[in-house]
């Protein structure tokens, strides 16, 4: 399989070069040359298969000629056999039709570990077998910064930075991120906000001098192995609802537009999916370019869903991209328009055919909490706000009460105690097993000084398992 750039100007990649790259040097995104397509026959004859099994023949495709079949299933295996739920994925039922599809039941909870828990393997895999060391970083606000670490925590071949805003993340936040105990592993607090800590990770990558040579990775969810592997829950939770004779719907909480991205691959794959639904937070530029056709930036607005507060969505250009008939040089265009005003709208005729399979709504915090009181009312279960998000959506949009309708349940509501109190549930809510003693773990944090040049000499100094480059 090979890769090109939503730009069109960038070389074309193998899956192991786009494993260890972040954007194309045309600035635009890796998408697969060719998607593959199972037919009908093909996904009914998978209902049933355990989860890394089901895994290994969707992403087969993807990594052929770059990992042998044998190393790649018991990559999986591995992967999927940290889930805490023999599962991996589970669908509870909320309603008539209606069902929650748990991603959370990975060692940070949530569902970011489904496919950093992979990343971190095959990068090891493939940099054992080059002999090289990379470097990663990312800046996070919350969730990715943790399931970033824990999936690279066993790598050999990787040290792993991550800076999130000092002091404002929440205690459970950090301390998964900080109890992770590694030479490789480096917690950075930085004297400044997520953007700050964003920022400077953008202008590492763009200046890598200080890494002396040593390639440096990237872990958001620009990085397709990140999408790749969100592919396989949609078929899994549709198999077991009746597909592929049966359509299903998904309603999924958004930012970074990975995770429904990922639902569309997989329609466009084979998987009867009729409806797609953005639920989005108050940060709602999506919703705003598929209810009127006009994608801006707004300011940013904290909310209660931290995971989803987001002014731009990173990976909505691969979508562009095939709404423009996959034309690099309309898609250069367009992104250079968005990079000079901070707009962007589209031919009314491409944005009817998203239409087609996408609805959205934004939900604000009130409503989010509103959902979290009536679904625990309901049911008796405690929905994480982000999840909630993706339920009121679901309940709001949805075009067919025969189709089953599943939200992606992103998260694992102990993560987020505040919304949890605010929407007035009054259940007590445990950690899992394994992390009962997060409170009372070790912590190994750095904090630095919100400059540029501060960060980089501290990775220079630690990149090599605690010892300089
Ligand atoms: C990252 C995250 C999201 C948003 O996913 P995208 O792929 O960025 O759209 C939603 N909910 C939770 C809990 C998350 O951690």
């Amino acid at each position: 399989m090979r890769y090109i750039s939503t730009r069109g100007q960038a070389p074309a990649l193998s899956f192991e070069d786009v494993l260890l790259t972040g954007l194309a040097s045309d600035g635009g995104l890796y998408v697969p040359e060719n998607l593959p397509r199972f037919t009908v026959e093909e996904i009914a004859s998978w209902a049933g298969l355990p989860y890394h099994e089901l895994a290994f023949r969707i992403m087969r495709p993807f990594v052929e000629g770059c990992i042998g079949d044998a190393d790649f299933k018991q990559i999986l295996e591995e992967t999927y056999g940290t889930f805490e739920h023999s599962a991996v994925a589970p669908l509870r039922q909320l309603g008539a039709n209606e069902w929650v599809l748990e991603l959370f039941h990975g060692p940070t909870l949530a569902f970011k570990d489904f496919a950093l828990q992979l990343l971190g393997r095959l990068l090891d895999h493939v940099l054992s077998k080059r002999g090289e060391r990379v470097v990663i970083m990312g800046a996070t606000s919350g969730d990715t910064g943790s399931a970033a670490i824990e999936g690279c925590r066993r790598c050999d071949n990787v040290d792993i930075f991550i800076l999130h805003p000092y002091q404002r993340v929440s205690e459970v936040q950090r301390r998964q991120m900080t109890t992770i105990l590694g030479d490789n592993i480096h917690n950075i607090a930085i004297e400044g906000n997520f953007d700050d800590c964003q920022e400077m990770v953008k202008a590492s990558f763009a200046d890598q001098g200080f890494l002396k040579g040593t390639r440096l990775v990237a872990v958001n969810s620009i990085n397709w192995a990140r999408i790749m592997a969100q592919i396989v829950y949609y078929f899994h939770a549709a198999l077991q609802l009746g597909a592929p004779a049966r359509s299903v719907a998904f309603s999924v909480p958004t930012g970074n537009f990975g995770d429904i991205f990922a639902g569309y691959l997989a329609r466009n794959m084979g998987l009867p999916v009729n409806q797609l639904i953005v639920a989005t937070n108050r940060n709602d530029i999506l919703h705003r370019f598929m209810s009127g056709n006009q994608y801006f930036k707004d300011t940013l607005h904290a909310s209660l869903s931290p995971s989803m507060d987001i002014m731009v969505s990173s990976n909505f250009e691969r979508l562009l991209f095939d709404l423009h008939g996959r034309n690099g040089v309309a898609l250069a265009e367009l992104m250079a328009t968005f990079k000079a005003t901070g707009k962007l709208s589209i031919e009314e005729d491409r944005w009817i055919e998203a239409r087609k399979l996408f609805d959205s709504l934004a939900v604000d915090d009130e409503a989010t909490c509103a959902t979290i009181a009536q679904v625990f009312e309901q049911t008796g279960e405690v929905l994480d706000p982000h999840t909630a998000i993706g339920v009121k959506a679901a309940r709001e949009c949805r075009r067919s009460l025969s189709t089953p309708m599943v939200v992606l349940g992103t998260a694992h509501p102990v993560k987020f105690p505040d919304a949890v109190e605010k929407a007035g549930v009054g259940k007590a809510l445990e950690l899992p097993t394994h992390l009962r003693d997060l409170f009372q773990r070790e912590e190994r944090c750095t904090v630095l000084p919100n400059v540029l040049a501060s960060v980089q000499a501290f990775v220079a100094q630690h990149g090599n398992r605690g010892k300089p480059l």
